[in-house]
């Protein structure tokens, strides 16, 4: 078990009162542990689905040499160099109807894209650069092809006992169609993580309801449930939770027997933390950052436990897109780690900014920007405007989030910076 203190003594920068972003990621990184569980699942089902095991293949991919064009297969070796060759053909060949019998010397075989070459023959030139004649024979012109041209070798895809895919990977469309071709019907993959995840304040109503005055509808539980479904994580919305002791030690305690990971949005921030804080502490060992980012800047983070199971917690803000934000900065590694997933990096862009950005160094921002192709070609990005940690509109009119690091001053027109696009993010 991963205790918080001993991980905190092994993180540059850690600083509860400033937390730097990249601290509270290696913090976070080297608090979770993969949940190690695993299921066989029909291909059509593993679709972003964490491979449990290497996928080793148990045959040459493709299985036989064949060729890669519709023409005519041939040895290279009969061929006279330099001047045009008239080979009869002895037969012909289709994918899937193999070539029966040998080939004389110096005859050609009719083959389509796909078909085993006959035994012997090492070269196929496409029907396009031959000359069919009323006899049955071809002819073609000197040097149109050279030796192997147009032959796919057996085994050039894969090799029988090569890994074709390793653990860890989340699969992807052509994955699915690579283990098929490996004739797999079905594909162990780590289980589905459990997410709980609730809203809280007493100001908070769901949708359908009537909302009274001072009152908003709770939309965290929303962005919440569309992030972890789109991450591939089972998760279980437990709606909203009063601001008491009782209400919150109750509904955290349930999430904990039911889940891997539990998400509450909101009564972290000053002023609310003091109560939330002991009833987590309650239950585990949590605790309670100020990050040194914008938006997003309390979080609590820790594990809890009730009736003998334990949960990672994630206390996020209330703010809508301090939620979104802070779910993508530090909760969607955590749960792709969890899951078993090989880490890999987010493709960012290089945008140029299409206005002044205001930032001040020592904490890391995360800005709701348009981006767009320029007529030369270079991506630029563009503000959604005003940058509140409750204007959720940003985020939805926004394709990507600009990323402007902690050391970071302000930018100026024109100048670089980075863009995390939306897609490919879940
Ligand atoms: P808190 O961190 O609980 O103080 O919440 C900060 C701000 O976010 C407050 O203005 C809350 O009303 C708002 N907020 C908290 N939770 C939600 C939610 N689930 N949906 C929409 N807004 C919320
Ligand atoms: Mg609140």
């Amino acid at each position: 078990m991963n205790c918080t203190r001993d991980i905190a003594a092994h993180i540059d920068g850690y600083d509860t009162e400033s937390m730097p972003v990249a601290a509270a990621q290696a913090f976070i990184a080297k608090l979770v542990e993969p949940v190690g569980e695993s299921e066989r699942v029909p291909l059509k089902s593993a679709l972003g689905r964490v491979l449990a095991s290497d996928i080793v293949s148990p045959i040459d991919v493709p299985a036989h040499d064949n060729s890669a064009m519709d023409g005519y297969a041939l040895r290279s070796g009969d061929l006279a160099a330099d001047v045009p060759n008239r080979l009869p053909v002895a037969g012909k060949t289709l994918a899937g109807q193999p070539f029966e019998g040998n080939v004389r010397a110096g005859a050609c075989v009719r083959i389509m894209t796909g078909a085993v070459m006959p035994p012997g023959l090492d070269t196929v030139v496409p029907q396009e650069l031959v000359q069919l004649a009323d006899d049955g024979t071809v002819t073609l012109p000197a040097h149109v092809v050279r030796a192997g041209d147009n032959r796919r070798l057996a085994g050039e895809d894969l090799r029988c006992g090569e890994a074709a895919l390793q653990a860890g990977r989340r699969l992807r469309p052509a994955d699915l169609g690579l283990i098929a071709s490996l004739g797999f019907p079905d594909v162990p993959v780590v289980r589905p993580l459990r997410v709980a995840f609730f809203s809280t304040g007493n100001e908070l109503r769901s949708v359908g309801q009537s909302l009274e005055p001072g009152c908003l509808y709770d939309s965290n539980r929303y962005t919440l449930w569309g992030m972890l479904t789109r991450l591939g994580v089972e998760p279980i919305d437990m709606g909203i939770v009063h601001d008491n002791a009782a209400s919150l030690e109750a509904a955290l305690r349930q999430a904990t027997e039911c889940a891997d990971a539990v998400i509450t949005s909101g009564g972290v921030s000053v002023g609310e933390a003091d109560h939330t804080r002991a009833v987590m502490e309650k239950l585990g060992e949590v605790l309670f950052w100020k990050l040194a980012m914008r938006p997003g800047r309390p979080l609590a983070v820790g594990h809890i436990e009730s009736g003998g199971h334990r949960a990672i917690l994630f206390g996020l803000p209330g703010n809508p897109v301090a939620v979104m934000v802070t779910f993508y900065a530090f909760v969607r590694n955590a749960l792709l780690a969890m899951s078993g997933a090989t880490a890999s990096a987010l493709p960012m862009l290089r945008a140029a900014s299409t206005t002044a950005i205001r930032k001040r160094p020592g904490r890391t921002e995360y800005q709701r920007g348009i981006v767009s192709r320029r007529a030369d070609g270079r991506w630029q990005v563009a503000l959604t405007g005003s940058q509140g940690s409750g204007i959720l509109r940003s985020m939805s009119l926004g394709n990507g989030l600009i990323v402007l690091p902690h050391d970071q001053g302000n930018v100026q027109a024109g100048e670089d910076v980075d863009v995390l696009p939306f897609d490919g993010l879940v």
